[in-house]
C-alpha cells in the first residue's frame, strides 16, 4: 500500500498524469516529488545530459506496468524503463517530462526449476541475488557484469550485459529462453517458453534483449542455468608491454583454452587497483592478464599450465597462481572495482569499444596512441578474452574542457575500433550516448531496417524515445 506521505503528495499534485496514475492504480508506489524525481534523472553517465522525469513509478505487477503503459499513451508521455540505474550509456536516464517506470519492487523469483534448469524471475532482481539463490540449489546463472551486485536483470536484458565470463558463457542473451513483455499499446504477450530448442517464428526473445527498452518493456524472464561449475583457479600474468597482454590474449585463443575469465588492466588501472586494494601488484608492468578456469580437478590446473605458455611466449615477465579459492576471490573482486578505484582519482567517462579477438594488440596501441595525442589521463582494462576493452577517460572534478575532449577521444576510438573491424559498444549499449555513431557501425541499410522495426512496434515513440536509433 502506498504510504500517508505518498498519497498527500499525490492529492496535492496539480500534474493530470499523476493524478491519473494515482487513480487508476491506488497501490503503486508514485514518486512526484520534484526531489524524489531528481534522484532518477541519471545513470551512471552523469556527465551527459538528462531530463527530468515528470513522475516516477514504481510497479509490482505486469498488470500494473500494462495499465502504466496506457495511461502514458494516453496522455503521449515518452516512458523511460529503469532497473538499477547502473546502466553507462544513458539509457534509463530521464527524459523531460517523461514518465519513469522503475522496476525496484518488481523483484521476486517466481521459480526456480531444477528439472528443466530455469529460473523465472521478475525484472527488478539484483543480478547477484539471484546467483546466490540459485547457487543454494547447486545451479548457476552465468552472466556476471563487473556491476553483478548492483544491478538488475531487467537492465541486464535490456543492454544484453557481458562481463567477466562472456568468454566462455557468452553474454546475457545466450542465457535467456524467453520473456514475457509489454508492448507500446499495453498488450502483453510472451516470447516463448522452457525450450532449449524452439525456432517457432522470429526470435523476439532476442529482437528484445539488448534493445533498452525502446521496443517492448520487460515484466518477466524465464532464464537459463546450468550446473554450478566448481570453484575457479586465477592466474594473474604481468607484461613489460601492453601489446605483449595483447599478444597473450590472441595466443590463448589460438592454443583452443577457453578460460572462464580472461581479463586486462593496463599500468594505470594496475596502480588505482592496488592503491585501492593493497594488494601488491606489480606496478611496474605495463599490463596484467587475469585468467581464471572453472575446469574440474586437475584440468584447472592444466588449463592455467597451458595459459601460462601462451603469456611466456608473449613475453610476460612474472606469473603467479592464487593459493586458494578465497584468494582468487579477491583478485576477481579487485577488478570488478577498476572503475570504482579510478573513480578516486577524478571524474571518470568510461568507454566500451570491441574488436575481434585477434586485433587486441592493435587497439591496445590505438588506444595508448589517442590518449597521447590529446593529453589526457586514461586507464584501459576490460574482458579482453572478448575483445572488448573499456578505454576510462579520468578528468579533474570540474575540469571546463572534459566534455570536449571526450568528445574528441571517443570519435578518434570508434573511428580505430571500426577501422578494425570492431564496434563502438562491446556491451554497454548505444543508449543516448553512442547514437551518433549507430550508422557508421552498423551501415545505413541495417538502421533502416531496425527503424522500420521500431515504427511497427511503437508507432507512437514512446518507448524509451532518442535511445538506439
Ligand atoms: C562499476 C560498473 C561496472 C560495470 N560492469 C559491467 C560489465 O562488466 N558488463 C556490462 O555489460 N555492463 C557493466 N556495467 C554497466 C551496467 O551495470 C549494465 O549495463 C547493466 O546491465 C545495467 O543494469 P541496470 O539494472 O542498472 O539497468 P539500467 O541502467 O537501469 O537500464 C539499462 C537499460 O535497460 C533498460 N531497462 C531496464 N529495465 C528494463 C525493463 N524491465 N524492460 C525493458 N528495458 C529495461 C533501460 O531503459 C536502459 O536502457 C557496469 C557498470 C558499473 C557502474
Amino acid at each position: 500500500m502506498a504510504t500517508t506521505d505518498q498519497l498527500t503528495d499525490r492529492v496535492a499534485s496539480p500534474d493530470p498524469l499523476v493524478a491519473a496514475i494515482a487513480a487508476r492504480l491506488p497501490d503503486v508506489r508514485l514518486l512526484a516529488d520534484e526531489v524524489d524525481r531528481e534522484s532518477y534523472r541519471y545513470d551512471e553517465t552523469a556527465y551527459l545530459r538528462a531530463g527530468l522525469p515528470r513522475a516516477v513509478a514504481l510497479p509490482t505487477t505486469t498488470a500494473d506496468v500494462a495499465e502504466l503503459v496506457r495511461i502514458a499513451r494516453e496522455f503521449r508521455v515518452p516512458i523511460v524503463p529503469r532497473g538499477a540505474g547502473t546502466g553507462l550509456s544513458g539509457g534509463a536516464a530521464g527524459i523531460e517530462g517523461c514518465l519513469t517506470i522503475a522496476f525496484t519492487a518488481m523483484d521476486r523469483i517466481i521459480e526456480i526449476d531444477r528439472e528443466n534448469l530455469v529460473a523465472v524471475v521478475q525484472p527488478g532482481i539484483i543480478n547477484a541475488k539471484l546467483k546466490a539463490a540459485v547457487a543454494e540449489e547447486g545451479l548457476f546463472y552465468a552472466p556476471d557484469p563487473a556491476s553483478f551486485e548492483m544491478c538488475s536483470i531487467g537492465g541486464n536484458l535490456g543492454t544484453n550485459a557481458g562481463g567477466l565470463c562472456c568468454v566462455k558463457y557468452g553474454q546475457t542473451r545466450d542465457s535467456v529462453l524467453s520473456l514475457e513483455v509489454v508492448m507500446a499499446d499495453g498488450e502483453v504477450i510472451r516470447t516463448g517458453g522452457r525450450n532449449v530448442k524452439d525456432v517457432a517464428g522470429y526470435s523476439l526473445t532476442h529482437l528484445f534483449v539488448g534493445s533498452q527498452g525502446t521496443l517492448a518493456i520487460t515484466t518477466e524472464a524465464t532464464l537459463r542455468l546450468r550446473p554450478a561449475p566448481p570453484p575457479r583457479s586465477t592466474m594473474l600474468a604481468f607484461f613489460p608491454t601492453l601489446e605483449g597482454a595483447g599478444a597473450a590474449v590472441a595466443g590463448i585463443a589460438a592454443a583452443g583454452l577457453s578460460p572462464v575469465t580472461l581479463e586486462l588492466m593496463d599500468r594505470f588501472t594496475i596502480a588505482a587497483v592496488d592503491d585501492m586494494n593493497d594488494l601488491g601488484l606489480d606496478r611496474t608492468a605495463a599490463a596484467m592478464l587475469m585468467v581464471e578456469s572453472d575446469m574440474p580437478g586437475a584440468a584447472a590446473a592444466d588449463e592455467l599450465s597451458r595459459a601460462e605458455v601462451a603469456c611466456r611466449e608473449a613475453g610476460a615477465t612474472d606469473v603467479v597462481r592464487s593459493a586458494d579459492a578465497q584468494e582468487a576471490d579477491w583478485l576477481r573482486q579487485a577488478r570488478r572495482a577498476a572503475h570504482y578505484a579510478l573513480e578516486r582519482l577524478g571524474e571518470v567517462h568510461m568507454e566500451d569499444v570491441a574488436v575481434p579477438r585477434a586485433r587486441v594488440p592493435d587497439m591496445l596501441r590505438a588506444i595508448e596512441g589517442i590518449a597521447a595525442r590529446h593529453e589526457v589521463r586514461m586507464g584501459t582494462f576490460g574482458h579482453a578474452g572478448d575483445g572488448n576493452l573499456h578505454p576510462d577517460l579520468v578528468f579533474d572534478r570540474g575540469d571546463p574542457q572534459a566534455e570536449a575532449k571526450t568528445e574528441a577521444v571517443k570519435n578518434d576510438l570508434y573511428r580505430a575500433a571500426l577501422d578494425l573491424g570492431g564496434t563502438v559498444t562491446g556491451e554497454h549499449g548505444i543508449g543516448a550516448a553512442r547514437r551518433d555513431w549507430l550508422e557508421a557501425t552498423r551501415g545505413a541499410g541495417a538502421v533502416r531496417v531496425m527503424r522500420s522495426i521500431k515504427a511497427a512496434l511503437d508507432p507512437e515513440g514512446i518507448l524509451n524515445p532518442g535511445r538506439v536509433i
